[in-house]
């Protein structure tokens, strides 16, 4: 019998085995599901946005409940899990009220006596999820895609079945008809049959690189539609004419919330040379301050990794960055799952810290001595999610926006996720869009009516 098992990764205390699906079981899920399909996309606007306002309100009832399961199985901090709970929330809520908008039929005044485009559910979606927001990756894909009319299978990460069975939980409590929304019990390996499968009409990954390359292969082979947010290795550009202490302030959340593990983290700080010193030294008194800690204590900021590994391969860019000349600022040490916050300063593009992505609470310093210097440095990455760019000259800072070869700029604050702003990167962060408008027309059939 196959199981999987989540472990507390601040104690190593195993919290609960889950036998996984077996072949049959993962078929007649699926049948099910398409089964729903037909029922589900005939329901109204107004239908599908009572029950996504049920799923806000037992997503605030419940907080805690779901939020202690996240930090229980993946060391986040409980008052980062009960925020995430909340983006939840808010996320069901704004498709609740915007999707109707977000996909009326599209009027095009052509030769025809009417012509138009409407937008129509694919059917049966697969997502496969990650741990490190272990409900806000889910539900930034389910509330849109259950909106559009389309049913969400969820093939969560290994390590967060409970949540991962929590969030099949809540759409049930919300009112949602069977099989809408349910979650596999599966490992990776399952993952190629289940796209392969011709009731899968779709699927989107949020993940490391070589996960989406194996998705988007099996989805490719298949003529099926994949949406992929990978990884990122953001920049925070920190001009001269910054305003140092609120920079400070950003950059720090930027790094060390969710204990780093961030596809959209600032991870490299590229800061002006003649600022750097001092930049540098404030710096380091703001990180010394972060509390790590029992991730069930309210208090602690840091809590560990997801995984001891995570946290080794942290290690290993971090000593192999020291050794190639870069300067240790604060922290370094790990403890099992646990890894202290990190400032290595003098980093360069050969080092791994600057090169790869790093994703853990460590933050490289490198820095420029023009403009140009820094905006080379910022896209000198094969990662294109984001980047933070921080100066008191905002008509300046917004120009260069467009030499950045990212999916977001933010200037003068972290890149961060927000319901009504598209989210997803380019070259090796992935293709397509989630959030916003954008978003839930990624798992549509965008189809041309032409009456003549
Ligand atoms: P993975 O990318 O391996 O895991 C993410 C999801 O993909 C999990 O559900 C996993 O399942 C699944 N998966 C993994 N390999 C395959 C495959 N070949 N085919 C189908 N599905 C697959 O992340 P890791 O946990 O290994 O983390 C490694 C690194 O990935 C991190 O250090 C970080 O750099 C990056 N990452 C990026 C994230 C982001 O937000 N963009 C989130 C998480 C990680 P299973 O758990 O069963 O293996």
């Amino acid at each position: 019998m196959a199981t999987k098992t989540s472990i507390n990764p601040y104690n190593g205390a195993e919290i609960k085995s889950y036998k996984t699906h077996t072949k049959t079981e993962i078929q007649d899920i699926l049948k099910q599901a398409d089964k729903r399909f037909y029922s589900w996309r005939e329901t109204a606007f107004p239908e599908r946005k009572k029950l996504m306002l049920n799923a806000a309100a037992e997503l605030k009832k419940n907080t805690k409940e779901y939020a202690e399961t996240m930090t229980l199985e993946m060391g986040k901090p409980i008052k980062q899990a009960i925020a995430e709970i909340e983006k939840c929330a808010w996320v069901c809520k704004y498709y609740a009220e915007h999707a109707e908008n977000h996909l009326k039929d599209e009027l095009i005044k052509t030769d025809a006596h009417k012509s138009y485009v409407s937008f129509e559910p694919l059917g049966v979606v697969l997502a496969v999820m990650p741990w490190n927001y272990p409900y806000w990756q889910v539900f930034r894909f389910a509330a849109p895609a259950l909106m559009a009319g389309n049913i969400g299978v969820l093939k969560h990460a290994s390590n967060v079945f409970g949540s991962a069975l929590n969030i099949e939980k809540i759409f049930k409590r919300a009112g949602f008809p069977d099989h809408c929304f349910t979650t596999l019990k599966v490992g990776s390996d399952a993952v190629e049959e289940i796209i392969k499968n011709p009731i899968v009409k779709a699927v989107t990954l949020t993940g490391s690189g070589p996960a989406g390359a194996a998705v988007a292969s099996t989805a490719g082979k298949n003529i099926k539609k994949s949406v992929l947010e990978l990884g990122g290795n953001n920049a925070l550009v920190v001009l001269k004419d910054c305003n140092m202490d609120k920079t400070i302030d950003i950059c720090v959340q930027a790094r060390f919330q969710n204990t780093g593990q961030s596809c959209i983290a600032g991870k490299r700080l590229l800061v002006d040379a003649s600022i750097a010193e001092k930049f540098i030294k404030k710096l380091i008194v703001k990180v010394r301050e972060l509390k790590s800690g029992d991730p069930m204590d309210e208090e602690t900021y840091i809590g560990t990794l997801a995984r001891e590994d995570l946290a080794q391969d942290l290690e290993k860019q971090v000593t192999d960055s020291l050794d190639a000349g870069a300067k240790l600022e604060i922290g370094g040490k790990r403890q099992n799952a646990y890894f202290e916050p990190t400032v290595v300063s003098g980093v360069t593009p050969k080092m791994p810290m600057f090169n790869e992505e790093t994703f853990g609470p460590a933050l490289s310093v490198t820095t420029f001595k023009t403009v140009d210097e820094a905006i080379e440095l910022s896209n000198d990455s094969k990662f294109g999610l984001g980047v933070s760019i921080f100066s008191e000259d905002i008509e300046t800072a917004e120009k260069m926006a467009f030499k950045f070869n990212e999916g977001a700029v933010f200037i003068n604050e972290l890149v961060k996720s927000d319901p009504r702003l598209p989210f997803g990167g380019v070259k090796k962060s992935g293709y397509g869009r989630e959030l916003s408008e954008h978003g839930i027309r990624e798992f549509v059939n965008r189809k041309t009516v032409y009456i003549n």
